[in-house]
């Protein structure tokens, strides 16, 4: 066999298996795994040796140049992307950002312009404001296209961004029917409603009221009754950011009840508190779902670990400190959503493997294979399979590097880990069989991305 590179003597992690091998690349695929390979003609032979060799990371949750709060997101799909190669990822799943009353397919359109500059692979949910105006024609169009989940919002009536119980239950087993999934960010829009005013009009603005306006009951009980309107409308659902001990325990009960559910976390759920809303600059963390509890922490580790949560996602959506700082003394406007698509790996790595929290394999799964399932990306994405894209990261265990932000790539001075020193980084990524990083160095391009159509659920 003819190989364009091989990468040797590192250990592969796939399919929550692990073993010594080396990977061979033919024209931006592998086309084999097995001891000792090499050959005549082979151009490049990358040293995997003390690292383990993964399929490429997935970030299945992140908002590029998202316009929100009057404001936009930080990064780009070129600097964010970027950065996330300098994390080991090779493909992310962002949103459509619609129109009031755009059609998905044309708001697909409009989404694949912008990111048509992004240097990994990358796909979209469609962003759905409520299911009025929409059509089954008009889903399965999306569908066809290759956008085969839907995201809604049980929160943010203020914005209009909420999707009253009605319209979900109606879209959530129409979804189910085509062969899609609804992934929903769930939160109880009239608890928090209630709160916001209360506090807006005591004067209460400080951040340190932003997870007393959003309390954990509000998430649990969203929570529970999305999985219960899914189950009772045949509906394939994801659980968005998944941050409260209550919301594992709906979970857990209800995966025994054939639903057909997943839900994920991100790592400033794992990592952080609350307390940090206590701190100088707390409105700098500012996010939605907030900061919770190490009750909290603890019970989505241990989800982690035993199968009730299916992955983890960043929720990558940056802000400068001035576009934060802007609303320092401001809760109820200040640009919420913080940044992770660089860190996502090295964080799971060095928090959860390190600590014996997971094993590398489950950390596999997490963050690679299990989002690739969920997602319709499977088996060219996710695994390690002879024939399928050669998107693969050699993780180095113990290359260390300390989070702050100017450590960092992402398009923002702000990290909310600063402090913190994460051990486990790529040594090298490929996308598509082409290295996009070579130790510290970004080798990848401009567009060098590819737009992936992903399958239906069943199929
Ligand atoms: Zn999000």
């Amino acid at each position: 066999m003819k190989f364009d590179c091989i990468v040797k003597n590192g250990t592969l992690v796939s399919r929550g298996d692990s073993f010594k091998a080396d990977v061979g690349i033919t024209d931006h695929r592998i086309s084999a795994i097995g001891k000792d390979l090499g050959g005549k003609g082979v151009k490049d032979v990358y040293d995997a040796s003390g690292c383990f060799v993964t399929p490429g990371f997935i970030d299945s949750h992140t908002h590029m140049n998202l316009p929100l709060a009057n404001t936009v997101s930080s990064d780009d799909f070129f600097t964010g992307g970027r950065a996330g190669v300098w994390g080991g990822v090779t493909t992310i799943i962002d949103f459509t950002t619609p129109e009031p009353n755009q059609a998905p397919a044309e708001a697909i359109k409009e989404r694949r312009k912008e990111a048509g500059i992004s240097p990994i692979d990358f796909s979209f949910h469609g962003t759905l404001y409520g299911y009025n105006n929409l059509d089954r024609g008009d889903l399965n169009e999306a569908i066809e296209m290759g956008v085969t989940s839907f995201k809604f919002f049980t929160a943010y009536g203020e914005s209009n961004r909420r999707t009253p119980d009605g319209e979900l239950v109606e879209a959530l087993g129409e979804i189910g029917k085509l062969g899609g999934l609804a992934m929903v960010h769930c939160e109880n829009d009239e608890i928090i409603a209630k709160k916001r005013e209360e506090l807006k009009s005591g004067g209460k603005k400080s951040i340190k009221y932003h997870p007393i306006s959003r309390p954990d009951y509000s998430e649990s009980e969203a929570v529970g009754k999305v999985v219960h309107l899914a189950g009772a409308a045949g509906g394939n659902l994801h659980l968005a950011h998944l941050t409260t001990k209550e919301s594992i325990e709906i979970l857990e009960r209800s995966k025994g009840a054939g639903i057909d559910l997943s839900g994920e976390t991100c790592p400033q759920y794992l990592l952080l508190t609350e307390a940090r809303y206590e701190e100088e600059n707390g409105h700098r963390y500012a996010a939605t779902p907030p900061l919770r509890k190490d009750k909290d922490r603890e019970a989505l580790w241990k989800g982690l670990a035993n199968g009730v949560l299916e992955s983890v996602a960043t929720d990558h959506c940056p802000f400068r400190n001035d576009q934060k700082d802007e609303f320092a003394d401001d809760f109820l406007n200040v640009p919420q959503g913080l940044p992770g698509v660089e860190t996502l790996g090295s964080i799971l790595f060095s928090e959860g493997v390190g600590k014996g929290r997971l094993s590398i394999e489950r950390m596999v799964e997490l963050i690679s294979e299990n989002p690739a399932r969920r997602f319709g990306l499977y088996p060219n994405k996710g695994s390690l399979t002879v024939g399928t894209d050669a998107d693969i990261t050699v993780f180095d265990p113990d290359k260390s590097k300390s989070l702050n932000p100017d450590n960092l790539h992402m398009n923002t001075d702000f990290n909310p880990f600063t402090g913190k020193t994460s051990r486990g980084w790529p040594r090298f990524v490929f996308l598509r069989g082409k290295p996009v990083l070579e130790g510290d160095n970004f080798v990848g391009r401009k567009g060098g991305g590819s737009w992936i159509r992903r399958k239906k659920r069943n199929k």
